[in-house]
């Protein structure tokens, strides 16, 4: 029981303590008793899960909550439309409340990623694009599903130009390519392939950019195991681990990015969530040093980026221009879009990137990547601009 003893057990001893111990030490018959409840008390605390430990950093540092973007900005990815919720309801249900959560968090227009086609994008771009013009664009996407009921890529190619000609701002492609999307032979069909050519040079000819989700974060490709940094994230969602699912490895769809990128030069790509190299950043940087038709956005990865704040704001001024903010926060949360300023802008340290109790993607901390107003003018700003022509209209 060794261990369990305090250093005044130790007293085969010199002078009493002074007061307020001595008393204590006095005091000493009930210390067996209170000795054997300390050590339950600690063997109950040894066996507590996990899930259940909440520590509360000690540290005491400066805080900074900037309310409004330091510049005017642009969220560059998020999600107003219906589709993620089955078509049930609008992520933003009252769209005037929306105008006035961007007016006072000084964001001048979102990306609505959620148009998808037909009678659906007439819908998102009448809500928004139409009804408040400058505040909103809204990106189309196409019907995979025609790479196996037999209309094909002329099918692709032709819904793509009615978005184009409806007044989409771009093409926005999910992560099912790659993971999900089959041809008619039932073959996976991966981002570069050839037979999908036409659309991404058509995408080019129309000045659309195509905004990229492709992969996941690389966690979700590991073993759900004891060593996943996103374990418990993967427990709450199974759904979204990948490992063991048949599904092509991360470097394996990374590279087919690559390669799509690097065959269509004529048509500008952005990479979403950091190109899903957010755990890589010096290999993102290389990919934009590789191909000038590149851009990625932040959406998502907050956690990623303010757990390397430095390597993350090296990134940022090196291809200031070529970044572009989102928030990804489905519906355009107040609190969500504050803490990406406070992780753009300030140089505070050891905050959480979310309001949940728990952390969702990792139980760390994030710091501040204290952006010069240059950057953050490019960031929020100058490269939403330049790489979505319909926002500078
Ligand atoms: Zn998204």
């Amino acid at each position: 029981m060794h261990a369990a003893r305090g250093p005044s057990d130790e007293s085969g001893a010199a002078a009493p303590p002074p007061g307020p111990l001595r008393r204590l030490v006095r005091r000493g018959g009930g210390r067996a008793l209170r000795t054997a409840a300390s050590l339950r008390a600690r063997a109950r605390l040894a066996a507590v899960p996990l899930d259940r430990y909440a520590p509360r950093s000690a540290l005491r540092l400066p805080e900074h909550h900037p309310q409004r973007a330091a510049v005017s900005a642009v969220d560059a990815h998020n999600h107003l439309g219906t589709w993620l919720n089955d078509g049930a309801a609008w992520m933003a249900p009252d769209v005037r409340a929306l105008l006035g959560t961007m007016d006072a968090t000084g964001v001048e227009a979102v990306v609505n990623l959620d148009g998808r086609w037909g009678a659906e994008l007439e819908a998102n771009l009448d809500r928004y694009d139409r009804a408040h013009p400058g505040r909103f664009a809204t990106f189309c996407h196409v019907d995979w599903a025609a790479l196996s009921d037999g209309r094909g890529v002329p099918a692709l190619v032709a819904q793509l130009e009615a978005g184009a000609a409806a007044g989409a701002a771009g093409l926005k492609v999910w992560k099912d390519l790659g993971l999900r999307v089959r041809d008619g032979a039932g073959r996976l069909v991966l981002p570069d392939d050839e037979r999908l050519a036409p659309l991404w040079r058509r995408a080019g000819e129309l000045g659309l950019p195509a905004l990229v989700h492709v992969a996941d974060p690389l966690a979700f490709f590991a073993p759900v195991d004891r060593h996943n940094e996103r374990l418990e994230e993967l427990l709450a969602h199974p759904d979204w681990a990948l490992h063991g699912r048949g599904v092509p490895a991360h470097d394996v769809l990374l590279r087919s990015f690559a390669s799509l990128v690097a065959a269509h030069p004529g048509t500008r790509f952005v990479g979403a969530h950091v190109a899903s190299s957010a755990e890589d950043l010096a290999a993102v940087g290389a990919l934009l040093d590789a191909h000038p038709n590149l851009a990625v956005d932040l959406s998502g990865r907050a956690a990623e980026l303010g757990r390397q704040p430095r390597a993350a704001a090296d990134l940022l001024r090196r291809h200031a221009g070529r970044v572009l903010w989102g928030s990804d926060s489905f519906g355009f949360d107040e609190a969500e879009v504050r803490t990406w300023f406070r992780l753009l802008e300030t140089s505070d340290e050891h905050f959480p990137y979310s309001t949940a109790p728990v952390p969702p993607q990792g139980r760390w901390a994030v710091s501040g990547l204290a952006l010069e107003d240059a950057v953050l003018e490019q960031v929020y700003r100058g490269a939403a601009r330049s790489w979505i022509p319909a926002l500078a209209r």
